[in-house]
């Protein structure tokens, strides 16, 4: 067994939290049941590190689950939200930075005419189904097994992410009519959609999907997958959705469709877009976009949608993205981490797969190639909880699932990823021999 940290004020806390709040975390991906840990309770965040209440320091790869790009408390946010603060927190009235940060992503997606602000990426997938059903007046839609496109009722079937992590299909609570709609099929695959198409061609409202995945880990199935996708959507009068809830801002500026060079007709954001604030977004063409009221028929509406401090914390990230440098420096870090573990695996004859896109990589921990979500539900889920404990005694904080990505922030320093990439020979030499 390597070193192990204390965590006394967090057992108490969590002790605490599970008497007031269902299993002691407003998120179940949070709670650290799969690799038989209890949650760490966070102080504050600085840069590339948290902090939790017992003192202790981690080299951290959640970011948040991905919103936090820039690493935490970046001083370009801090400023822009403590004026807000200053002018008030919420008007529900119009404010012009939400024309702003509109205008700001359009520029970004050249597929992206007009943006409509929510709260959560959540939201912004349910609403994306509404209006692709709504534009089409069709109500099936195709999803992709393994994705996660929030905890909206449609597509709360086969996911990713916290369903995958605890072992559930679906559940309790959404409709067998409203599952129904939904048709799964595996991800990666052409052969079963086109079959969902021959028999359902003009039932289909819109295929959605995570263009590259991150809440089954990375999983990129390549340009030639997508543009299929985008062929056999438009060859059967059906929206193709990119969920870029995670990828957009993140792989590329301009998301998974700018590295791809695809225009898909309705994109969802989320995360990065809010620079650690509640947002989410649903956006795409005009003639699309104009469906929603209150221009159009679909309804869709918020009290704090566009709230002012959101969309300063998002304004002032996406500012920062402008840059393209940000990406250059993201994808050297990345691929100096991909060399150095690999590396390692390659060493150590270690059972594990690296897969990477920019600054998103999952360690899997299989024999075998990795593809769908069946391959990673054959992954050696005991072997990550042992490698995971390991790990976060070693001070570096990680996703608490198999079923996840992890994330590398602008602030992580070189010497962060020779850190990670010796913590991580240590922790597969110690398994190895075990
Ligand atoms: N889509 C994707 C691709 C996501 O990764 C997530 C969250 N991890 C969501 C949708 C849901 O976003 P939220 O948790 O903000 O509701």
């Amino acid at each position: 067994m390597l070193k192990r940290l204390t965590m006394k004020k967090s057992k108490h806390a969590f002790k605490k939290a599970k008497k007031f709040i269902p299993g002691g975390v407003n998120s179940p991906a949070r709670a650290f049941s799969a690799v038989d840990m209890e949650p760490i309770f966070i102080e504050r965040g600085e840069g590339a590190y948290l902090y939790d209440i017992d003192g202790n320091k981690y080299l951290d790869y959640v970011n948040s689950w991905g919103p936090m790009i820039l690493g935490y408390n970046p001083p370009e946010v801090k400023e822009k939200l403590s004026l807000q603060l200053e002018k008030g927190t919420s008007f529900g009235a119009p404010t012009e930075i939400e024309t702003e940060i509109a205008e700001l992503i359009t520029d970004f997606y050249p597929a992206v005419d007009k943006v409509r602000m929510v709260n959560s990426g959540t939201e912004a997938t349910m609403s994306a189904i509404r209006l692709a059903r709504g534009f089409t007046n069709r109500d099936k839609i195709i999803k992709l097994e393994g994705c996660y496109h929030g905890h909206g009722d449609s597509l709360l079937v086969d996911a990713g992410s916290g369903i995958a992590t605890l072992g559930i299909k679906g559940s309790p609570g959404v409709t067998k009519n409203t599952a129904l709609e939904t048709i799964v099929v595996p991800y990666n695959d052409r052969l079963s959609i086109k079959k969902v198409f021959e028999k359902f061609s003009d039932q289909i409202a819109a295929v959605i999907l995570e263009p590259i995945t991150g809440n089954m880990g990375v999983i990129d199935p390549g340009k030639d997958y997508l543009d299929f996708l985008r062929e056999i959507t438009r060859e059967n009068g059906s929206l193709l959705i990119f969920d870029e809830v995670m990828t957009g801002f993140r792989i590329a500026r301009g998301g998974a469709q700018e590295l791809y060079d695809i225009k898909p007709d309705l994109s969802a954001f989320g995360k990065i877009i809010g620079g650690g604030m509640p947002v989410g977004a649903y956006a795409g063409k005009k003639e699309i976009m104009d469906y929603v009221a209150p221009d159009g028929p679909v309804y869709q509406a918020g009290t704090l949608s566009g709230n002012p401090m959101a969309m300063q914390a998002g304004l002032a990230t996406l500012k920062e993205l402008k840059d393209k440098k940000v990406y250059a420096e993201l994808e050297s870090k990345g691929a100096k981490l991909e060399a150095g573990i690999k590396n390692n695996i390659e060493k150590l004859q270690f059972p594990a797969v690296f897969h990477r896109v920019g600054s998103m990589f999952t360690l899997f921990f299989s024999e075998l190639e990795v593809k769908n979500y069946q391959d990673v539900k054959n992954c050696d889920l005991e072997l990550f909880a042992a490698y995971f404990k390991e790990m976060i005694n070693s001070g570096i904080y990680m996703p608490p699932s198999q079923f996840e990505a992890n994330f590398i922030s602008r602030a992580i320093s070189e010497q962060d990823i020779e850190t990670t990439i010796d913590k991580n020979y240590e922790v597969l030499k110690h398994l190895k021999s075990k």
